[in-house]
């Protein structure tokens, strides 16, 4: 799996710091080619999305958008005021389907000509299924549009709108979703919504910005699709942006560095850009055995709580000391050993009263 589109820049939303992840970004490899490229190794175990989860997801997608939507058409038919029989389906991947940029840029331009009908006023389908997005960002290698898909965009009764919606193959009891998938898939979706507002800008639409979609989770019963959970985006929109800024900034530093340097494998220069290792990269980044590597013995070895207490730069080994009783050197080691002595005494209560 490459590092690019919707999931790179959600990624970089929730650690927009580490401008590593827009060098990743920029060089449009796959994470474990990514690793290979810095470390010189290969990588050392299985990354991203197993086939088990990918053929789950593809199963999922069939179930929703087989027989016309069937599936699909039932949840949705409430939300989209229209009978489930009567609902109008269009799926782009019929009218051009494949993966190669020249079959995106011709979903692209039928999914414009379908908003461009619908801010006409025409009838047009209230679940369009692989409309092509895109969105600008300065600051990535080649082109500055990232191609975003929803999986879908449904037309809202009560806004005459349209939203995306995604599918999420998590099998999820009465749409309750764990908190780490719920924010990936929000800032997913608020991806989409910004670049659906960047189309319908382009297309002159005047009505202000509203950042609203669905997530569609599977039921345990055959990864059928469960009703759709609005979501208001406006949350994660704001990330989003900051994210879109930050690359915009990571990108002045890189190639200040480049032309400094007269370097230009930009992976080259990762030791000198700003890198901010944190608890989710264990588990959101190929890189986090390096990143962790680099903090050597600074408090984010031992996890956000500690940098919180710490400061990201004070040496674990000082603060054991302090700890023990060793004299603070200055006013903020002073402060330090105050927060762990407090810290210590309900476990030195508790020592005592064993
Ligand atoms: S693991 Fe390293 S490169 Fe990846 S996000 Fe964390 S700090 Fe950045």
């Amino acid at each position: 799996m490459k590092f690019s589109g919707a999931s790179g820049l959600s990624r970089i939303a929730l650690n927009p710091e580490c401008a590593w992840q827009t060098v990743m970004l920029r060089s449009s490899k796959s994470e474990p080619e990514f690793y290979e490229q810095v470390t010189g190794e290969v990588f050392p175990k299985e990354y991203g999305e197993r086939l088990s989860a990918r053929r789950r997801g593809s199963k999922f997608e069939r179930n929703a958008f087989d027989h016309q939507a069937a599936k699909l058409r039932a949840v949705m038919a409430e939300r989209l005021g229209v009978a489930a029989e009567d609902i109008w389906v269009r799926n782009l991947e019929d009218d051009e389907p494949g993966g190669h940029e020249s079959n995106r840029i011709r979903r692209s331009n039928l999914t414009r000509a379908i908003l461009s009908d619908r801010l006409e006023g025409k009838r047009t389908p209230e679940i369009l299924i692989q409309p092509q997005l895109t969105l600008t960002v300065h600051g990535l290698a080649r082109s500055e549009r990232l191609f975003i898909a929803p999986d879908v965009l449904y037309l809202d009764s009560g806004s005459g709108r349209y939203r995306p919606a995604d599918l999420k193959s998590f099998v999820v009891r009465d749409n309750q979703v764990a908190p780490g998938d719920l924010e990936r898939s929000r800032l997913q979706l608020a991806i989409q919504s910004l670049a659906l507002h960047e189309v319908l800008s382009v297309l002159a639409d005047t009505r202000p910005q509203e950042h609203i979609g669905a997530l569609v989770f599977a039921t345990p019963y055959g990864l059928a699709p469960h009703a759709p959970q609005e979501e208001s985006l406006d949350a994660p929109v704001h990330l989003v942006r900051r994210a879109i800024a930050a690359i915009g900034h990571h990108h002045a530093l890189i190639e200040g560095l480049k032309s400094k340097d007269g370097v230009k494998r930009e992976s080259l220069l990762l030791q000198e850009l700003p890198n901010h290792y944190q608890d989710r990269c264990v588990s959101a980044c190929a890189l986090a055995g390096e990143c962790k590597k680099r903090q050597q013995n600074r408090a984010a070895v031992l996890g956000d709580a500690a940098v919180e207490v710490l400061g990201p730069n004070m040496d674990v080994g000082r603060a054991a000391q302090l700890l023990a009783g060793a004299t603070p050197r200055d006013q903020r080691e002073r402060e330090i050993a105050a927060l762990l002595q407090e810290l210590a005494q309900p476990f030195e209560t508790l020592r005592r009263a064993a």
